[in-house]
């Protein structure tokens, strides 16, 4: 398949030129099983742009060494980039304060810690924890594994047949035992954009902190943490161009400053003793041990790409393409689109009457195309549509109608093959 891809021109703000970024990610020009890749698997990983991999093996090959411990050159400058991504970051989501950023290894962790630290201090016998029905289980299992030691309860916002949550119900799932709300902003398998401002704004007329998961909402959107006045927010590097193995966990100062830490180690610390230890201030507090120095790094080129970017056009592309692809799989009357919400962004999740989607995802493989099938770590979804799984196909500023074709043919010829 050729890179040119005339279709987009006529629909597409001039400011986005979608050849020009499929440049700088070298993956997008190779093969799998000798046919063009089309990677259509972002929900689950993003692919990395030339300068997050040059940033990467720069740090490696220039300047490895351990961070904060060293008065020499190398660990300056280690130091320098890895503390300097802190407010890169700040910025990015417009958090009021490098302390509110913390380094994770993942979205994952991110909640983890919270429920093992902020939740700990604040979920006693017979409190609540509102989740909503599409949650990732990252944000199911952590909340789960603390109401289990503090028996405490879970309840969840109900979602509608097209994916939307319930809202009219949060009323009356709010008690004076409801001590937090966790959901997600973005959903992994049915694209549904929650309106996270609007539920803190309620969740704070009662005094309920919350932390919202935007492991796909950084991705896409514009995130500005002050003005969602979320109480946490937390993402992964991986998700939006940088590599695996770091994340970012926002959390308001005054939080921070009152949680215990969870992890103890080097770094972390004011003093040590043997009769006693006391720690440092956020974010050290949170970060025991040696980090993923090259990861971090790595998220600084990646936000940096991002800063580059025209992020309302990027955002706008991704939607023209979400509303393509839709449009055009609507025409084959065997498959049936899962996740219809009115906001919705860059995921299309669907199954074909008739043919296993696991054997359609094997077979679009073998054309090159990359998709995700089964219940992407959001199983609730699944049980509530009755299915045991779907195919998504989720997309990034760098995909093309064109790509969106050739997958749509190849479906077309995998249901002529598995079908009944
Ligand atoms: N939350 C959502 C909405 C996700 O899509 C994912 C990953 O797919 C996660 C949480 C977990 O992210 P990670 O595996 O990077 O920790």
């Amino acid at each position: 398949m050729s890179t040119s891809d005339t279709s987009l021109k006529s629909k597409v703000s001039p400011t986005f030129d979608v050849q020009k970024v499929r440049i700088d990610f070298p993956i997008l020009s190779k093969t799998a099983y000798d046919k063009p890749l089309v990677y259509f698997d972002n929900a689950a990983t993003a692919q990395k742009p030339v300068q997050v991999i040059k940033a990467i093996e720069e740090y490696y090959t220039n300047y490895n060494a351990n961070i904060h411990r060293g008065v020499h050159y190398l660990s300056q400058r280690a130091s320098d980039l890895y503390d300097g991504t802190r407010s890169v970051v700040q910025k990015f989501i417009n958090a009021k304060s490098e302390n509110e950023i913390i380094f994770t290894k993942g979205t994952t962790e991110g909640i983890n810690l919270i429920a093992q630290t902020f939740g700990r201090q604040i979920i006693n016998e017979g409190d609540e924890i509102i989740l909503t029905e599409m949650e990732h289980h990252a944000n199911i299992v952590p909340w789960q594994l603390l109401c289990e030691e503090k028996k405490a309860t879970i309840k969840v916002i109900p979602i509608n047949d097209k994916g939307e949550l319930e809202l009219e119900k949060l009323d009356a799932l709010i008690s004076d035992k409801t001590k937090l709300i966790s959901l997600v902003h973005i959903s992994n398998s049915l694209g549904t954009i929650n309106p996270v401002k609007e539920i803190i704004s309620k969740a704070h007329k009662h005094n309920i902190p919350v932390c919202v998961d935007g492991a796909q909402s950084v991705v896409h959107e514009e995130v500005d943490v002050q003005d969602f006045d979320c109480d946490f927010f937390v993402f992964s590097s991986h998700k939006m161009l940088g590599p695996t193995g770091v994340g970012v966990l926002y959390g308001k100062e005054k939080w921070l400053d009152s949680m215990p830490p969870y992890q103890g180690g080097g770094d972390m610390i004011k003093r040590v003793s043997f009769d006693g230890t006391t720690f440092g201030e956020s974010p050290s507090k949170f970060e025991a041990g040696t980090p993923n120095i090259a990861g971090v790094i790595g998220l600084r080129y990646a936000v940096e790409y991002y800063n580059q970017l025209d992020r309302s056009a990027c955002t706008n592309y991704e939607k023209d393409l979400l509303e393509y692809a839709t449009e055009q799989i609507s025409k084959i009357s065997s498959v049936k689109i899962w996740g219809e919400a009115k906001e919705k962004e860059a995921v299309l999740s669907f199954t074909v009457d008739g043919v296993n989607s696991l054997d359609l995802g094997m077979y679009l493989d073998t054309q090159g195309i990359a998709v995700r099938t089964g219940q992407h770590c959001t199983e609730p979804v699944m049980d509530k549509f009755g299915i045991n799984g779907t195919i998504r196909v989720s997309f990034m500023f760098y995909n093309t109608k064109h790509e969106i074709d050739y997958l749509l043919m190849n479906i077309v010829e995998g249901i002529k093959l598995l079908g009944a």
